[in-house]
């Protein structure tokens, strides 16, 4: 199979596998234990903090270990709205990841008001529309990812944070697509929270994190026994979060190892393939701030279903511009609120690519979708898609 489905899930990297087996073997222990052999699984987990706080430019004390992304999202979601009860409104795109989504709704309900920022065509976050949506002292807390899913689009996080913390509001971003494959320097753009996922960074999954300035207050979401410095409880996932912090480590280095311009020289060139082959292929977001490891392409009048099970039988593995929901496709919101309209989501692919890949694959998956989308075509009784290659 050739996998490009990165932003679904990444292949654990060996190396991080080789950090998280002494923590399923010899160091059992529960880091809380008094006895030596607790020793070095909390030493793992003081060494695996910094680690990602150094990839975050970060202060250890700032990390907290999550189960994920979308725990990270609740958790700040849950503790903005409970600690400062006053300023009753969030701020968020359309274009949120579900866990963004459905914590807002959960605001929502608990007497909140959430307001929606719109984004422009080309997926990026409307500033107008965001400097117009502030209320001083109402305004909690704006809420946005750094890179989106299906689309790779970046958001001007700096000036998304100039323009909250002008008003009074916190900032949160959902970098868990952003983290490994652009610079995420908390520092430098002050953002108050952040949330990120192992399984996006070659880690394995049910492990994430959550940095929360020391600058602001915080709540925890999940009670019990105290763990993370009375923050997040629960016996902490020890191997998870070693493999997390060798996985940051290994983020770090390939920033400097000329990982980022192979895989960007990849995807272009996969892009460039289909669009010779098929010229009306339309690539969706905005070219200057995507993220280069993402390509979603709607082919118009090619339904991505079909082409999902044909590009499958080819031992292709991408994934439909609709989100996928328990086997099923739905529309795709972020196409939706971009202004995509539903006939071409519905013929939307996403390739999402990662450090594992090679350009010979990025090539064999062009030649894949060129000769998916013909047979798609040919199946409807229409040969009037120019194909040039
Ligand atoms: N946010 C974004 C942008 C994501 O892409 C995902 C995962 O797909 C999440 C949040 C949720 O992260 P996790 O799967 O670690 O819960």
């Amino acid at each position: 199979m050739i996998y490009l489905d990165a932003n679904a899930t990444t292949p654990v990297d060996p190396l991080v596998i080789d950090a998280m087996l002494p923590f399923l073997c010899e160091h059992y222990a529960n880091p809380a234990s008094s006895y030596a052999d607790g020793r070095p699984v909390r030493q793992a987990m003081d060494l695996a903090r910094e680690q990602v706080a150094d990839l975050l430019h970060a202060q250890p004390e700032e990390i907290i270990f999550t189960s994920g992304g979308t725990e990270s999202i609740n958790a700040v979601l849950a503790s903005v709205r409970a600690l400062w009860p006053e300023s009753r409104e969030l701020v968020i795109t359309g274009t949120e990841h579900a866990a963004a989504l459905e914590s807002a709704k959960r605001w929502q309900r608990q007497g909140g008001k959430v307001v929606r920022v719109p984004v422009h065509a080309n997926g990026r976050v409307d500033l107008d529309a965001l400097r117009e949506a502030m209320r001083p002292g109402i305004t909690a807390l704006v809420s946005i990812m750094w890179a989106n899913n299906e689309t790779g689009v970046l958001a001007p996080m700096r000036e998304i944070v100039e323009i909250a913390h002008a008003a009074g509001a916190l900032v949160h971003s959902d970098a868990v697509q952003a983290v490994g494959k652009v610079p995420v320097d908390v520092k430098s753009m002050h953002v108050d929270f952040l949330s990120l996922s192992g399984h996006k960074i070659h880690a394995p999954k049910g492990i994430g994190a959550l940095y929360v300035s020391k600058r602001v207050r915080f709540e925890p979401f999940i009670l019990g026994g105290g763990q993370e410095h009375e923050r997040r409880s629960g016996t902490e996932n020890v191997p998870g979060i070693a493999a997390l912090g060798a996985a940051a480590d290994l983020v770090r280095q390939h920033f400097e190892d000329g990982t980022k311009s192979r895989i960007h020289a990849m995807r272009d060139r996969f892009e460039h393939l289909v669009h010779a082959a098929i010229p009306n292929m339309r690539i969706h977001g905005c070219l200057t701030h995507r993220l280069h490891t993402t390509s979603s392409f709607c082919l118009p009048e090619v339904d991505a279903a079909g082409m999902l099970i044909l590009l499958d039988k080819a031992g292709i593995a991408c994934s439909a511009g609709s989100a996928c929901h328990a086997n099923a496709l739905h529309s795709s919101h972020v196409l939706e609120a971009m202004g995509v309209s539903a006939r071409d989501a519905a013929c939307t692919l996403r390739f999402s690519f990662h450090r594992f890949n090679t350009k010979s694959e990025a090539e064999t998956a062009a030649s894949a979708v060129i000769k998916a989308a013909q047979k798609v075509r040919a199946e409807r009784g229409d040969e009037s898609m120019v194909v040039t290659a």
